[in-house]
C-alpha cells in the first residue's frame, strides 16, 4: 500500500513514521510529479491551512487532488487537513477542496491557549489520547457524515465515504489507531 503524504508544510514527518511503523509505503509530495496515479491514498497533515492552500495553488497541486479526492481516492486529514477538505465554515468564506458535507469552526478551541490532550472515544476503537493545537471542531454535518469522534458537544472526527477528517493530531501520539482505521479504508476501497 502507497500512501502520499502532503508534505509542503506542517507536521508531516510524523505521518510519514506513523504509516511507516504500520508498514505502509510512504511518498512525499512536494511538487506535482509526485503525485502519481500509482497513490492509494493521501494524508494532508496539520498546519497552518491558509499556507497550505496557497502552496498548492503555487505548486500547480491543487487541481489533481482535488480532482483525485472527488474521484474516490481516499484522503485523511488532520486539524489543517480537515479544514482543507470542508465546505462551509462558521464565519467565513474561505474555499478550499470543498469535499466534505461539514461545517467547522476554525480556532474553534482557541488559539495557543486553546491547545490540550485528552483521552475520548473513537468509533469503535476505543479510548484514544487526542492532542488538539489551535484545533478546529465541527459545528455541522450534513446527510451521509458519520460522526467517530466528540468532545462534549463538539465533534472532532468525521467521515464521508473516502475522506477522513479528525480535528486533532494523532500523529503526535504513540497510538496508532486512527492511522490503521484509514489504512482499513484505502484497503477496503482500493484493494480487489
Ligand atoms: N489553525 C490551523 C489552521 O487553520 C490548524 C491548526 C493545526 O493544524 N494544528 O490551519
Amino acid at each position: 500500500m502507497k500512501i502520499g503524504v502532503l508534505a509542503l508544510q506542517g507536521a508531516f514527518i510524523e505521518h510519514i513514521n506513523m504509516l511507516n511503523k504500520l508498514n505502509a509505503e510512504t511518498v512525499e509530495i512536494r511538487q506535482k510529479s509526485d503525485f502519481t496515479k500509482d497513490l492509494d491514498g493521501i494524508v494532508l497533515p496539520g498546519g497552518e491551512s491558509t499556507a497550505m492552500k496557497k502552496l498548492l495553488l503555487d505548486l500547480d497541486l491543487y487541481e489533481p487532488i482535488k480532482q483525485a479526492l472527488e474521484a474516490g481516492m481516499p484522503a485523511f486529514g488532520t486539524c489543517a487537513g480537515l479544514i482543507l477538505m470542508a465546505k462551509e465554515f462558521e464565519d467565513s468564506t474561505w474555499k478550499h477542496f470543498e469535499l466534505l458535507d461539514i461545517k467547522i469552526k476554525r480556532h474553534g478551541f482557541g488559539r495557543q491557549v486553546g491547545s490540550f490532550r485528552v483521552e475520548e472515544d473513537f468509533a469503535d476503537i476505543g479510548k484514544i489520547p487526542m492532542v488538539f493545537i489551535r484545533g478546529p471542531y465541527i459545528t455541522e454535518v450534513r446527510q451521509g457524515v458519520d460522526v467517530l469522534a466528540k468532545i462534549g458537544d463538539k465533534i472532532v472526527a468525521v467521515r464521508q465515504n473516502n475522506l477522513l477528517g479528525v480535528a486533532f493530531h494523532p500523529e503526535l501520539t504513540d497510538n496508532t489507531g486512527v492511522h490503521s482505521y484509514f489504512l482499513n479504508m484505502v484497503k477496503n476501497c482500493c484493494e480487489n
